[in-house]
């Protein structure tokens, strides 16, 4: 009985060692595992998102095909109007995926007031991706683009404004009530569709010295 009573008390003691060990143990993973795998989800929505690009890319060359070799242009600069339709509108004609213009990674597009789409209804959830206003306010051919490899016509986050350089997320954070929406990114980066059509990710800090803004430079 009392041999019975201590196998009982010893196997008792080694669960409870057993369960604080695989505690331990499963602690230790999920903190090895984690970072791996949010890294994976970011570097898949950072895929998806280039993808997004990519289509809209696209939809860019089909509108200039049709348009007599001009880029897309736009005066839109924050109110909507429907004889003054935004580029995301003008692309959207021949890529008809509104969320194909959000970002995986951005959980609050309509937060952004400059490039918001009040009246439009497919846009009512709004638009990760800026364009250069100095390629959508002014008539541009697209022979016109000097460096299309080095031109950035459409970048996510911040748009580079009329006469200025492209300049993303963080370096205007705090600006909310200028409209300016910049809480997310890549791991730091952002991603960029260039001038020849190309998506490559750059880094949020770099975007402004890497990216030019104006085609005609
Ligand atoms: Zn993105």
């Amino acid at each position: 009985m009392i041999v019975r009573m201590d196998s009982r008390h010893r196997r008792r003691c080694f669960t409870l060692a057993e369960l604080l060990v695989m505690i331990a143990i499963t602690a230790s993973l999920v903190s090895i595992l984690l970072p791996v795998l949010l890294r994976a989800r970011d570097k898949a929505s950072a895929a998806t998102c280039a993808g997004n690009m990519r289509k809209i890319g696209i939809a860019v060359y089909i509108y200039v095909d049709e348009n007599a070799d001009f880029l897309p242009y736009s005066d839109y600069v924050g109110a909507y109007s429907e004889s003054n339709p935004a580029p995301q509108e003008l692309l959207h004609v021949y890529y008809r995926n509104a969320r194909a213009f959000v970002c995986p990674t951005d959980a609050t597009p309509e937060n952004y007031n400059w490039w918001r789409f009040g009246g439009h209804a497919s846009f009512r959830s709004g638009s990760s991706y800026m364009f250069s206003e100095q390629a959508i306010r002014h008539s541009n051919p697209v022979a016109s683009m000097k460096r299309p490899t080095r031109f950035g016509f459409m970048s996510e986050g911040y748009v580079c404004s009329n006469g200025s350089t492209w300049n993303t997320l963080n370096q205007f954070n705090g600006l909310t009530g200028w409209g300016i929406r910049v809480d997310w990114d890549h791991m730091l980066q952002v991603n960029v569709l260039w001038g020849d059509g190309h998506v490559k990710a750059v880094h949020q800090r770099s975007a402004a010295v890497k990216v030019r803004s104006d085609p005609k430079n």
